[in-house]
């Protein structure tokens, strides 16, 4: 077997860098951050946070009442992003979830519908998944903007009551029923006359964030806005 100039490459720098970028999985990330240099220009950052105009307010317009809403990058099939979104859920890389959240809470604090945030709430998983997974990439995805952002968060608060069935082979409607149901707010009087940042790690529907979201409005004088690291068409 004849090895590729490319592969030995690949081995030697492996060698050397043991940590490899997760959004192309080959080249090693600039020495203390997420991706490599490469990846820090291929990715799709949307900039949605720059503009009170995207497609991530679009997507909920009609639905639930938001002062903003924003996503880090757009999200498709085999793409960049979904090699992150995979390596944070699934591999392990918990720390991928914290630095984005970090880098992007401080571009977040630029935006002045922001600014105003009080509280930062992950979308929870149902306790079953988060025993099967060990941790919630949305917790992480807070931590990491609540650092950035100077603004507590808080995983007490939106509680996920229903494990959820696929979503893919239902219409809108029945994945908002779906997830109307999934949820429960504890301790609703921390919430009253707050402006709640609700965060996930990708947007497909929106039936989830939606449904969260709804809850926390149901709550005396709140205000909501959604961050996500990802949004896909759908
Ligand atoms: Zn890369």
């Amino acid at each position: 077997m004849k090895l590729k100039p490319k592969s030995l490459w690949r081995d030697f720098f492996s060698l050397l860098y043991p940590q490899v970028c997760p959004a192309c999985k080959e080249r090693p990330p600039i020495r203390g951050d997420i991706f490599c240099i490469h990846c820090y220009y291929k990715l799709p950052y949307t900039d949605y946070h720059l503009s009170n105009d995207n497609m991530m307010l679009d997507r909920f317009w009609g639905r639930l009442e938001l002062e903003m809403a924003t996503a880090i990058f757009l999200f498709a099939k085999g793409s960049r992003t979904q090699n992150v979104i995979h390596a944070l859920k699934y591999k392990q890389k918990k720390e991928i979830g914290i630095r984005l959240g970090e880098d992007y809470g401080i571009k977040l604090k630029e935006n002045p519908i922001l600014k105003t945030v009080n509280l930062i709430l992950p979308v929870p998983l149902h306790l079953k998944k988060l025993k099967k997974r060990g941790y919630n990439q949305s917790d992480l995805f807070a931590k990491g903007l609540s650092l950035g952002m100077n603004i507590p968060w808080s995983k007490n608060h939106i509680k996920c009551i229903k494990e959820s069935s696929t979503q893919t082979r239902k219409s809108r409607l029945e994945r908002l029923e779906n997830a109307a149901n999934s949820f429960t707010i504890d301790n609703p009087n921390d919430l009253r006359g707050k402006h709640l940042l609700i965060v996930d790690d990708v947007i497909t529907s929106g039936a989830t964030l939606e449904a969260c979201g709804l809850k926390v409005l149901e709550i005396e004088n709140t205000k909501i806005s959604f961050a996500t690291i990802a949004i896909a068409n759908h």
